[in-house]
């Protein structure tokens, strides 16, 4: 069967370059959509550290004068992967993060990243050198926002486009007087185009451009065109509602496995778990009668982690018992430590990113913590339920939508995946903590929960048959 052809384009893509889950999704797009049908090759820019490794690929694009100097597109498979890298040693060859140094924003990013999707717009339009031409271009974030921005002003088109919005917070901006220096046209400067608050902003841009919008959740696609969320773009967002889905996220289920942990386990045979239980609260350090909870995450106030010191001292009275990895905001960090020192055998901290750990902690948990104030996707719900390590969410984002809870109608109907809570704060919270104590008590009513939780299907195939669904009807 002829493949259908997809260039997405973004800021990273694992395993060449990661600071966050858009990476992740990025990456594990293109093998899930194979399946559907549809070859992705994925553009990101050649950042110092990925130089070497392409110096061998063939160029399959070029421009002498992309933004300042010459910039070239290399192509290479990085773990069966189609890969696009943009080498424009100018703009990306640089000691740093992909946007910034030390803390410091690259004063020029509008320019770094414009450049990625004008290249986009240019492969979108012409086809690289080896002949192969998308029919679907689906740009990610403020990095890739003006991709169909080009395409869409550079006159008619046979290339349909997308536009996902994984971080809402991050919304490319640059000042007016950038204009024309990002190749933009003047007479588009207005608000129902490319005007942001005075200023540009290259995720508004894509937004009003795209012929379809994404995000990663439905929930969050519904909570963006209120101003909670929204952070200034709710008007827009909502403006093109007929054309804005949610898609969550999913999971690799070959790295995130119980069977693949140190004790395996599956939801028929559970007795893995208990020992991975034992060998978790050895190595933290605790001893508790109750349900073990986890919490990983960024330490930021979107987490809700700040809740924390008012409802454990009733969870900790009812036996429970909370082991945190993490890092971020120093002042929440503290606080996690003085819970530590307020509950030795009971609370643990570990501070840092530790993949490896996290692992363990959710093959060793039994509760897993996410009382997030807002959350698009989340993952860690997801790593939850297939480790029938029980989520205990706040409905908001995918949260929502990916948890079912245990209220007495969902669990006489044996349907229930986990508990939820709203609105995020710390009397909901408590009662939901509350609630966990109340199921965990009752081993029979808790084993079924657990093994519905693991039951729930959390790969990506269902989110790579919605992106096919979605690439198929925008065809020109
Ligand atoms: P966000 O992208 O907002 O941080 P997500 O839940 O979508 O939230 O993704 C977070 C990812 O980062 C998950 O894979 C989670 O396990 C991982 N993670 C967060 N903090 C840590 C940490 N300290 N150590 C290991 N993994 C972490």
């Amino acid at each position: 069967m002829e493949m259908k052809r997809v260039l997405s384009v973004a800021s990273e893509c694992v395993p060449l370059v990661k600071t966050g889950g858009l990476a992740d999704v990025v990456g594990a797009l293109p093998a899930a959509l194979a399946a559907q049908g549809w070859q992705m090759r994925v553009l990101i820019p050649a950042y110092r550290p990925l130089r070497a490794q392409i110096a061998d690929w063939p160029e399959v694009f070029a421009e002498e004068d992309l933004f300042g100097g010459r910039g070239a597109v290399k192509a290479g498979d990085v773990a069966g992967v189609p890969m696009l890298l943009l080498d424009a040693p100018h703009l990306y060859d640089r000691e740093g993060g992909p946007y910034n140094s030390g803390g410091v924003d690259w004063p020029d990013n509008p320019q770094r990243f414009a450049a990625l999707s004008w290249i986009a717009a240019r492969i979108a339009r012409e086809g690289l050198a080896d002949g192969w031409r998308p029919q679907v271009l689906h740009a990610h974030d403020w990095q890739a926002g003006y991709a169909p921005t080009y395409l869409a002003f550079g006159g008619p088109r046979d290339v349909a486009t997308v536009m996902t919005i994984h971080n809402i917070a991050f919304q490319g901006w640059a000042d007016a007087p950038m204009l024309g220096t990002l190749r933009l046209p003047a007479h588009e400067f207005h608000p129902a185009s490319l005007e942001y608050y005075g200023g540009l902003s290259s995720l508004k841009a894509g937004l009003v451009t795209a012929d379809k919008i994404t995000t990663v959740s439905p929930s969050y696609a519904a909570e963006l065109m209120r101003p909670e969320f929204g952070m200034g773009l709710e008007g827009v967002i909502a403006a093109r509602a007929a054309d804005v889905q949610g898609i969550l996220n999913g999971v690799d289920e070959g790295v995130w496995s119980p069977e693949a942990e140190a004790v395996p386990y599956t939801s028929r045979r559970m007795k893995g778990k208990a020992a991975n239980r034992a060998a978790l609260c050895e190595e933290f350090g605790l001893d508790v009668p109750g349900p073990l909870a986890i919490v990983v995450s960024r330490m930021t106030d979107q987490k809700g982690i700040d809740l924390l010191p008012q409802v454990l001292p009733d969870f900790i009275a009812g036996g429970g018992g909370l082991a945190i990895l993490g890092s971020g905001d120093p002042a929440l960090e503290s606080a996690m430590l003085d819970l530590v020192r307020r509950y030795p055998g009971r609370v643990a901290l570990r501070l840092g990113y530790d993949e490896a750990l996290s692992h363990r902690m959710f093959a060793g948990g039994d509760a897993v913590l996410v009382p997030s104030r807002f959350e698009p996707c989340g993952l860690t719900q997801l790593y939850g339920l297939r480790y029938g390590t029980v989520p205990v969410v706040a409905a908001v984002g995918g949260l929502a939508d990916t948890v079912i809870h245990a209220n007495p109608a969902a669990l006489a109907a044996d349907v229930a995946t986990g508990i939820t809570f709203h609105p995020t704060d710390a009397p909901a919270f408590a009662q939901a903590l509350r609630q966990l104590l109340a199921l965990h008590a009752q081993p029979a009513v808790w084993a079924r929960l657990v093994r519905h939780a693991m039951a729930q299907p959390v790969g990506w195939e269902g989110s790579a048959a919605a992106y096919a669904q979605l690439y198929d009807g925008i065809l020109r």
